[in-house]
C-alpha cells in the first residue's frame, strides 16, 4: 500500500509534484532547522486516488492520519479533541503549481464549546473563526451571513450566532467532534481542487485538471493572543523594485487570513522591530538563511505568538519584470547565485512589460470594449477617423488614435503619425495588425462592439458615443479599450537589463536578427541588439504614399515596355530605402526578401477603381485564396522586371553604401515561397546576371522555406540556395492547412477553448508537425551544403519556446520583430544553458 502522509521532518523524495509547494516548502524548512510548527503533508497521489474513485479516501488513509496525528500529539505535549488545553490544527490545500487564493485552508480544527469554557479571548476569538471557516467550506454556507453577524465585542454572543447560522444553513449542530471536523475538512481540501473557481484558474494557466491538492495538517500557533503577539508576510526583497531589505505587513493580535483579506490595515513589517524586537531580529536572520537556501528571492508567512517567531509558509516571490532583473543583478553581486543562474532565471515573456508602454498597474481604469490584442503596448489619444487627420495632427505633436473599420495600404501615412490603431474589423494578420506590430505600435484590431460613422466622424463604444478628438486609450497587449487617458509607464531598458543581456550575449551561441523594413525599424533593432536583419519585406516600401501610384501603374501596365517604364521610376525610391537600411546595419547582415504578395493587394478595392481598365484588371488579378496564389516567386518568375528592378536596386545601395561608409552590410537576396529546385534555380540565375551588371559586391542568395514541399526537397533546394531562412508563418499556414484568418477567432479559439489544441500554432512552434518539417529540411539542407546558413524569421522567432527549438535544430539564428530583439537573446542564452543542464527555475511556487 502507498504511503499516503509524510511528517514535515520525515524524508520523501516525491518532492514538489507529491508534496504540493506548500508541503515541500514546510519540510525543508523543517530540515532546515527553521522555526516551524509541527504537521504532516496528505500527499497529491492520495488526492489524485480520492477523485479517481468519485469521493472515497483511499484504504488506509484514515489510519495513516491518526498515527501521525498521535505523533503530532506526542510532539506537541497536547491531545487532539481534549476538552481543556486540546492540540488545534490547521487544515491547508497546497498544489504542485501556485494557485493562489484558488483552494481553500481551515483554520482552529479541534476546538469545541468544552474547550472555550475557559472564556479565553483568543480562544473564543480562534471558535468563531473555525465555525465561519469551517461552515463557508465544508458546508459551502454564504460567507455574508457569517460577516453581518460578526461581533468583535461581543465574541460569546457572536459564537451563539455563527452555530445558529450553521444550524440554519445545514441543519444539523456544528460538529463538537475534533476528528470529524479533522475528516471533513480534508475531504473539504481535496474538492477545493475542482471548484468551479479553480477549473477556471488552471483553464486560463494551462495547468493540467489531473494534478490534485496536497493537504497539510499544521499545529495552531496564535498571532491572536494580545500585543505580543501577530501575523504577517513578507519578501526578502521588494517584489515591485527588487530593493534589497525587508519589505511586508505585520498585524498585532491577529490570525493570518486577516492581513490577506483585507479587513484590517496591516503595518509596515518594520513596525515589528519596535513591538517585538527578538521576534523581528530572527526574522530577519530567518530570511536571510532561506534566501541564501533557495539561492532566490522568497515570500513567506509568519506569525508571532507570545513573542516566539514561526514560519508558516515560503515560496519563491512572484515579481514584477524590473523586480526580477534588479534582484538577479543583485544576487550575482552577492555572490549568491552564478551570472547563468541569473540568466536562467528571468522570464523571457516577462520582459515583454519593459518594452513597450503599458498601463500603470497603479491605475483605476474601466473597461468599455475589448478587441484583439494585436500588437502589445499602450496609448492615449484623440481619436481620429482617416489617416490625414491623423497625419495633420500628429505633426503637431498631438497624440491620436486612428480609429478605423480596418486599415489598407492607403492608411500608412495616418499609422505612421497616430500613438496607436483601433479597428472595429479584421483579424491578428489584418493588415493593421501586421503593420502595427512590424512598427511597434500599440494596436487593437477587431474590436467588435465599436461602430463607425467616418463621414460624420462619430463612433459608438459599446453604446458610448464618441466623436473627434475625444480621448481613449488602448491597450494592445490585452485587447482592452478604455474612454479616457488612463496613466501609461514608458518602456526602458535600464542597466540592470543591459547587464542581464550582456550576460545572455556571452552565453547564447543563436544569433539573433531583427525583422525590419524600415531604417528607423533598423535603428531600433541596433539598439536592442540585433546583430543584423533577418527579414526585410519590400512590399511596404511599395505601399508608401508616393510609390503607391507607381506601383499601381506598373501593375496596370499593357506591356511589359510599360512595366519597366514604371519600375524604372520606382527603382531610386527603393535604392534609397535599402541604403537607409543598409546604413543603420552597417557591417551586418541583411536579408531582403523580394516581392511577396499577390499584385491586387496593391490595387483598390473594385468599388474605388478609378476607370473600367482597372476594374478589369482587379477583376482579372482576383483569386480565390490569395495565400496560395500568384505570390512569391511565382510572381517573380512570371513577372522577371520586378525583381530584376529590386535586385537592381539592392546591389546599387550596397554599393552605394560601401563607397560613402566604407562599411557595406552583408546582403542576402532571398527568394520567397520557393517550392521547386527550378523556381529558384531560375532565380537564381536573374539575380545573379543581374548583379554582375552591377558593381562588384559580395551577395548571397538563398529562398525562404515556407512551403511543405521545400522541407522535403531541401537536398535540391539547397544546391542552388546559400542560405534558408524558415518562414514559419506561411509554413504553419501550408503545413496544417490552416489560413491564419479564418482559424483566429474562428475554429481556432474554439479549439483552443476545448483543449483540441493546448498552444496556438501560430503563437508557439508547433513542433511535432512543422518542427518535424523544419528538422527534415535542415537535415536534407545540409546534407547538400554542409555550410548552409539557417536561420528563422516568423513571427516564431521571438517565442521563447521556438526559440529554444531552433537552438536545438541548430540554426544560425533566429529573427524577430525589433521589440522582441531583448527576449530572444535572454531566451537563446537560456536554450544554450538548458543544454548545458542549468535549467530556467519557475517563480511563484
Ligand atoms: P493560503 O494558501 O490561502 O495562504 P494558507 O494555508 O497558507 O492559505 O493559510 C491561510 C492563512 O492562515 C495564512 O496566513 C497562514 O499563515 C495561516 N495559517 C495556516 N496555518 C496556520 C497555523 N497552523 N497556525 C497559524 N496560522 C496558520
Ligand atoms: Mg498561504
Ligand atoms: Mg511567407
Amino acid at each position: 500500500m502507498p504511503t499516503y502522509v509524510y511528517d514535515f521532518d520525515e524524508p520523501t523524495d516525491g518532492g514538489r509534484e507529491l508534496l504540493g509547494g506548500k508541503g515541500i516548502g514546510l519540510a525543508e524548512m523543517t530540515q532546515l532547522g527553521v522555526p516551524v510548527p509541527a504537521g504532516f503533508t496528505i500527499t497529491t497521489d492520495a488526492c489524485r486516488a480520492y477523485m479517481a474513485s468519485g469521493g472515497e479516501l483511499p484504504e488506509g488513509l484514515e489510519e495513516e492520519i491518526d498515527q501521525h496525528l498521535a505523533r503530532l500529539e506526542e510532539k506537541a505535549g497536547k491531545r487532539f479533541g481534549e476538552p481543556t488545553n486540546p492540540l488545534l490544527v490547521s487544515v491547508r490545500s497546497g498544489a504542485a503549481v501556485s494557485m493562489p487564493g484558488m483552494m481553500d485552508t481551515i483554520l482552529n480544527v479541534g476546538l469545541n464549546d468544552q474547550a472555550v469554557v475557559s472564556e479565553e479571548h483568543f480562544l473564543l476569538d480562534s471558535y468563531r473563526r473555525l465555525i465561519q471557516m469551517y461552515g463557508e467550506i465544508v458546508e459551502g454556507i454564504d460567507a455574508h451571513r457569517f460577516e453581518e453577524a460578526l461581533d468583535d465585542d461581543d465574541l460569546p454572543k457572536t459564537i451563539e450566532r455563527f452555530k445558529e447560522i450553521y444550524r440554519e444553513g445545514t441543519g444539523r449542530e456544528f460538529p463538537q467532534d475534533a476528528k470529524e471536523q479533522l475528516g471533513r475538512a480534508v475531504t473539504a481540501v481535496f474538492d477545493s481542487w475542482n471548484t468551479p473557481r479553480a477549473q477556471a484558474y488552471r483553464r486560463h494557466n494551462k495547468i493540467p485538471h489531473d494534478l490534485g491538492t496536497a493537504v497539510n495538517v499544521v499545529q495552531m500557533v496564535f498571532g491572536n493572543k494580545g500585543e505580543r503577539s501577530g501575523t504577517g508576510v513578507a519578501f526578502t526583497r521588494d517584489p515591485s523594485t527588487g530593493e534589497g531589505g525587508l519589505y511586508g505587513e505585520f498585524l498585532a493580535d491577529a490570525q493570518g487570513e486577516d492581513v490577506v483579506a483585507g479587513t484590517h490595515t496591516p503595518d509596515p513589517v518594520a513596525a515589528l522591530r519596535e513591538r517585538i524586537p527578538e521576534a523581528f531580529d530572527e526574522l530577519v536572520a530567518t530570511m536571510r538563511r532561506l534566501e541564501d537556501h533557495y539561492k532566490d528571492m522568497q515570500d513567506i508567512e509568519f506569525t508571532v505568538e507570545d513573542g516566539k517567531l514561526y514560519l508558516l509558509q515560503t515560496r519563491s516571490a512572484k515579481r514584477t519584470a524590473a523586480a526580477a532583473l534588479k534582484a538577479a543583478v543583485d544576487m550575482v553581486d552577492e555572490g549568491l547565485i552564478t551570472r547563468e543562474e541569473a540568466v536562467a532565471r528571468i522570464d523571457p515573456g516577462q520582459l515583454d512589460q519593459l518594452l513597450h508602454p503599458r498601463i500603470d498597474p497603479e491605475a483605476a481604469y474601466e473597461v468599455v470594449a475589448t478587441g484583439l490584442n494585436a500588437s502589445p503596448g499602450a496609448a492615449s489619444g484623440g481619436i481620429v477617423f482617416d489617416a490625414d487627420t491623423a497625419e495633420d495632427k500628429g505633426k503637431n505633436g498631438t497624440a491620436v488614435i486612428l480609429v478605423r473599420w480596418e486599415t489598407t495600404p492607403d492608411d500608412i501615412h495616418g499609422m505612421i503619425a497616430a500613438r496607436g490603431i483601433l479597428t472595429a474589423h479584421g483579424g491578428m494578420t489584418s493588415h493593421a495588425a501586421v503593420v502595427a506590430r512590424g512598427m511597434g505600435k500599440p494596436c487593437v484590431a477587431g474590436c467588435e462592439a465599436l461602430s463607425l460613422d467616418a463621414k460624420a466622424k462619430t463612433a459608438s463604444l459599446n453604446g458610448h458615443k464618441l466623436a473627434e478628438g475625444d480621448v481613449i486609450t488602448i491597450d494592445g497587449g490585452t485587447g482592452e479599450v478604455i474612454i479616457g487617458e488612463v496613466r501609461l509607464i514608458e518602456p526602458d531598458i535600464n542597466e540592470d537589463f543591459e547587464t542581464v543581456l550582456g550576460w545572455a550575449d556571452d552565453l547564447r551561441r543563436l544569433k539573433v536578427r531583427a525583422n525590419a523594413d524600415t531604417p528607423e525599424d533598423a535603428a531600433k533593432a541596433r539598439e536592442f541588439g540585433a546583430e543584423g536583419i533577418g527579414l526585410c519585406r519590400t512590399e511596404h516600401m511599395f505601399m508608401a504614399e508616393d510609390r503607391l501610384p507607381v506601383v499601381r501603374e506598373m501593375i496596370m501596365a499593357s506591356d511589359e515596355d510599360e512595366r519597366r517604364a514604371a519600375l524604372g521610376r520606382l527603382l531610386p525610391h527603393q535604392q534609397a530605402d535599402f541604403e537607409g537600411i543598409f546604413e543603420a546595419m552597417a557591417g551586418l547582415p541583411v536579408t531582403i526578401r523580394l516581392l511577396d504578395p499577390p499584385l491586387h493587394e496593391f490595387l483598390p478595392p473594385l468599388d474605388q477603381a478609378s476607370d473600367d481598365r482597372m476594374r478589369s484588371r482587379i477583376r482579372a488579378l482576383q483569386e480565390a485564396n490569395p495565400m496560395l496564389g500568384t505570390r512569391g516567386c511565382r510572381l517573380g518568375l512570371q513577372f522577371p522586371e520586378i525583381y530584376e528592378m529590386q535586385v537592381r536596386a539592392v546591389i546599387r545601395a550596397a554599393a552605394a553604401v560601401q563607397e560613402r561608409t566604407g562599411d557595406a552590410p552583408l546582403v542576402e537576396i532571398m527568394h520567397p515561397l520557393v517550392a521547386f529546385q527550378e523556381e529558384l534555380r531560375r532565380l537564381r540565375e536573374l539575380t545573379v546576371e543581374v548583379a554582375s551588371e552591377e558593381a562588384e559586391t559580395d551577395y548571397l542568395v538563398g529562398t525562404m522555406i515556407e512551403l511543405p514541399r521545400a522541407c522535403v526537397r531541401a537536398d535540391e533546394i539547397a544546391e542552388e540556395a546559400d542560405f534558408f531562412s524558415f518562414g514559419t508563418n506561411d509554413l504553419t499556414q501550408t503545413a496544417l492547412g490552416f489560413s491564419r484568418d479564418d482559424a483566429e477567432g474562428k475554429f481556432l479559439t474554439h479549439y483552443l477553448q476545448d483543449g483540441v489544441l493546448e498552444r496556438n500554432p501560430f503563437e508557439t512552434l508547433d513542433q511535432g508537425g512543422v518542427g518535424d518539417l523544419m528538422a527534415i529540411a535542415v537535415e536534407r539542407g545540409r546534407t547538400t551544403r554542409p555550410e548552409l546558413k539557417m536561420g528563422i524569421c516568423g513571427e516564431h522567432g521571438g517565442e521563447p519556446a521556438s526559440v529554444a527549438f531552433c537552438h536545438t535544430l541548430g540554426l544560425d539564428y533566429v529573427s524577430c520583430s525589433p521589440y522582441r530583439v531583448p527576449l530572444a537573446r535572454l531566451a537563446a542564452a537560456q536554450a544554450a544553458l538548458a543544454e548545458a543542464g542549468v535549467e530556467a527555475v519557475s517563480v511563484g511556487g
